[in-house]
């Protein structure tokens, strides 16, 4: 079979490459927009023939180890999405924003994360924390089946077993999975959107939100992200530091109104965008960026309210820090033991950080250390994504003992390190 390869210096290449990080366009030697799943086989046949690593993407959203040399999968043209009662079969480069419109009319919803546009394959692989999760748990724990392509180019269904534990949760380290299943969720009721209010009263909202979160019902999911909003940005956000409250309640309207209450009382808000929700309308709950971007984040995460660890964050945020800094709360089913790889189910709070387009990435490693006493130096693993990233950082992504695992689970399926571009473990 001829693989359609393609070389530096051409179109397709250069097609093969682009993504969403701007600051992580990858430069394999070969590059190839799989069509098929016979496509991806052969690739990886290609490499384990020629000793060469192996790197798949779908949108580039991951600022995952800077991909040179080997050969890249791009997997956007695997874009079917197939419902089968309540689930929902997605090839390799499906995004949740492919999936919405499909499951949205009868009531159903993926456990998407705060941005549709993020690949559904790979952020359920990294376990998947969006706005359901509290209700319904990670995207990995609802994943039933995967078609995979490992390191000596065979294609593996899996639904039960050691692969099925260590894809679920481990990320991208053990192959090319090119198809998906998940089930859905029924929906009956989203309320939830934005409100932003001025940062200036980001010590009290904070305080709210800690009141708030400690007794929330699973029902609700709640973020907060503390912005400078760019002069381009639509009025009335437009150059100004604001709080943004994220909301996502599944129920009642009033009864989320009720809860809200306190945070309301907080200050007037600049806008409210807070309304009853289409489920296809999940992505104007924290309103991501869409636009591809230099991307430069971190993350951390916190096993329980801390007065100290929130007076880092409060000292750390303001007009001119150069990256936003946003508050998850966690918990709830999200903290349901499931038998997958997905690490730190025990986290109630997590931070994230993203620098502005240009703004100095540094300054969010110092914040890190800064909040390192109370984080543990542990993350999520969506949210470990660094270029930098070396076999230390999956450490901080999981429990020891569930990282031993996976190194065993990578040594197994894949002793050479060939996909050696996520989250790296180290084979043993
Ligand atoms: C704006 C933004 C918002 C985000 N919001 C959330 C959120 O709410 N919740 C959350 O959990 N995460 C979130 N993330 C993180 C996101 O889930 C991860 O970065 C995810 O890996 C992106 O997947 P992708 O396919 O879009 O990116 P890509 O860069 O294309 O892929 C990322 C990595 O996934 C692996 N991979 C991709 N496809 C495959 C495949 N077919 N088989 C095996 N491995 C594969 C590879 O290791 C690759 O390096 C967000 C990221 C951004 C930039």
């Amino acid at each position: 079979m001829t693989i359609p390869f393609a070389r530096p210096g051409t179109p397709a290449y250069a097609a093969a490459c682009a993504g969403f990080d701007l600051a992580a366009i990858p430069t394999p030697a070969l590059a190839v927009s799989a069509t098929s799943e016979a496509d991806v086989v052969a690739a990886v046949g290609y490499a384990a023939e020629h000793d060469l690593p192996v790197s798949v993407r779908a949108t580039g959203h991951s600022p995952i180890p800077g991909v040179t040399g080997g050969v890249l999968i791009d997997t956007r043209a695997l874009r079917s999405v197939r419902l089968t009662g309540r689930s929902a079969v997605l090839g390799a480069g499906v995004t949740w924003s492919d999936v919405l419109p499909h499951c949205a009319p009868l009531g159903l919803a993926p456990l998407c994360g705060s941005a549709p546009d993020v690949g559904a394959v790979s952020y359920s692989l990294g376990g998947g924390l969006g706005p359901f999760g509290r209700a319904h748990g990670w995207a990995a724990d609802h994943v039933r089946r995967l078609r995979v392509v490992t390191a000596d180019a065979s294609v593996h269904e899996v639904r039960d077993g050691e692969l099925f534990w260590a894809l679920r949760g481990g990320g991208g380290n053990f192959g090319v999975v090119t198809e998906l299943e998940t089930e859905l969720v029924r929906v009956e009721q989203l309320y939830g959107g934005g409100l932003f209010l001025p940062g200036e009263c980001a010590a009290d909202l904070l305080a709210a939100f800690g009141r708030a979160t400690a007794d929330a019902p699973d029902a609700l999911s709640l973020s907060v992200a503390f912005v400078t909003f760019p002069p381009m940005a639509p009025a009335p956000l437009a150059g100004r530091f604001l709080a943004h409250l994220r909301v996502a309640h599944l129920g009642d309207p009033r009864e989320a109104e009720a809860l809200l209450a306190p945070l309301r009382a907080v200050a007037e808000p600049v806008l409210d965008t807070v309304r009853p929700l289409g489920i296809d309308e999940i992505g104007s709950i924290h309103a991501d960026p869409v636009t591809p971007m230099p991307v430069a984040c971190g993350g951390a995460i916190l096993s329980a309210w801390d007065d100290a660890a929130m007076a880092v964050l409060l000292a750390e945020i303001g007009p001119t820090t150069p990256h936003m800094t946003e508050l998850r709360h966690l918990g709830g089913a999200l903290a349901r033991p499931v038998r997958n790889a997905v690490g730190h189910r025990d986290a109630t709070y997590s931070v994230f950080t993203s620098a502005y387009p240009g703004g100095p990435a540094e300054v969010q490693t110092a914040f890190y250390q800064r909040l390192e006493p109370f984080t543990g130096g542990r993350s999520l693993y969506n949210f470990t994504a660094h270029p930098d990233n070396t076999p230390a950082d999956a450490l901080r992504a999981f429990e020891p003992a569930v990282l031993d695992r996976l190194r065993l689970a990578k040594k197994e399926w894949d002793p050479q390190d060939r996909f050696r571009f996520a989250l790296p473990f180290t084979p043993r």
